[in-house]
């Protein structure tokens, strides 16, 4: 098989942590396979993105480099990447399942008469054919499927959280500069008006203190955020998550939402309050390193996975928890 490829992304112009997890994935395979790993950098100053990527033990970084690439404008970069799949004919393709990997990854896979499968939770390689086993939850996370597909390359976006990030190697990759063919006509997007918008990043933080349904009031969520501002003090960086039902009564904004579709989380201290513990909720807070579970129900599923279960009326709970704190500083 011909080598790997992954699609390298930034943020505020330093390699974005769900790349490097996507690089740890790929040289994996890399390693099984017995192939190059590769991957490409997008932009139109991509200089220092592209030597920063060369420092994580891949064996060549694609420097994509042309004026239409710059930002991200998702017609000139499914473009520019469909050329350099031409050049490279790379023999599987990742890309990170984030807005870019979402709007990038279908589109291309079309042009390249392949299959893509999305949002995948692992990667390895058969070894009877050689071909990539994609793992992805189905049918609403109650069962997670194995899928091999048709289709050179073979494309998946992946989860972040999948792999643990990539560690710096000793020697730097070589960095290989290219600028593909893109011409004006192949953008039909004129312009792109950016919305000012809060960041919530549950996956920075330390402590996530959840609210499900058991929250009566969607006031009650002060006492949630007075615990956060407590344990602050001593955890680190705490922030406020909440289940689905708590989105759909849009009091708080999709972003905080943890589990199946919306964040993966894997936080030193995960506590949920008044949540019962669905499957589509525990895939997204599981991998978390101690979980507390507040609940009035003694046999809900939550007590199940938990470390440590107080039985109780969150509304008794919280104050009595954020009190003890506060006597302990
Ligand atoms: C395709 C699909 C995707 C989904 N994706 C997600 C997802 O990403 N994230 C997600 O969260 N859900 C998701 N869901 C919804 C999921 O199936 C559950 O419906 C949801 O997680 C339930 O949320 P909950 O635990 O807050 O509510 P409930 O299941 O209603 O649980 C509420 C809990 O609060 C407890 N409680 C009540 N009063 C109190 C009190 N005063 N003090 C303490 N405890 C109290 C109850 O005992 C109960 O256990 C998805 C569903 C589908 C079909």
């Amino acid at each position: 098989m011909s080598e790997i490829l992954l699609l390298v992304e930034a943020k505020d112009g330093a390699l974005d942590k769900k790349s490097l997890e996507l690089m740890q994935g790929a040289l994996g395979l890399g390693r099984q396979l017995g192939v190059a790993t590769c991957a490409v950098v997008a932009g139109s100053d991509t200089a220092r993105l592209a030597e920063s990527a060369a420092s994580f033990g891949l064996d060549k970084v694609y420097r994509l480099e042309h004026p239409l690439l710059a930002g991200f404008q998702p017609d000139a970069w499914v473009k520019g990447l469909e050329w350099l799949c031409g050049q490279v004919n790379p023999g599987i393709f990742l890309l990170s399942h984030s807005f870019v990997g979402k709007e990038v990854g279908p589109r291309l896979a079309c042009r390249l008469n392949t299959a893509l499968t999305t949002d995948c939770l692992g990667l390895s390689v058969d070894p009877g054919d050689g071909l990539l086993v994609r793992t992805k939850p189905i049918y609403g996370g109650n069962a997670i499927a194995s899928l091999k597909c048709e289709g050179v390359p073979q494309m998946a976006t992946v989860r972040k959280n999948a792999f643990e990030p990539v560690g710096e190697a000793q020697s730097a990759s070589a960095i290989v500069e290219m600028v593909p063919d893109i011409g004006e006509d192949a953008i039909r997007v004129k312009s792109i008006k950016m919305v000012e918008q809060e960041v919530v990043e549950l996956d920075k933080a330390n402590v996530v203190i959840s609210g499900g349904r058991g929250i009566e009031a969607k006031e009650d969520f002060d006492m949630l955020e007075a615990l956060a501002a407590a344990m602050s003090k001593s955890h680190g960086n705490v922030m406020i998550g909440c289940s689905r039902p708590v989105v759909d009564k849009c009091w708080m904004s999709s972003d905080r939402q943890v589990g199946l579709t919306g964040t993966i989380i894997a936080p030193d201290t995960y506590i949920a309050v008044g949540i019962s513990g669905a499957i589509q909720h525990l895939v997204g807070m599981i991998r978390s390193k101690k979980i507390v579970a507040i609940n009035t129900d003694p046999g809900c599923n939550m007590f199940k996975v938990a470390d440590y279960g107080v039985v109780g009326d969150y509304r008794d709970i919280i104050p009595a928890l954020v009190k003890k704190l506060e006597e302990q500083r």
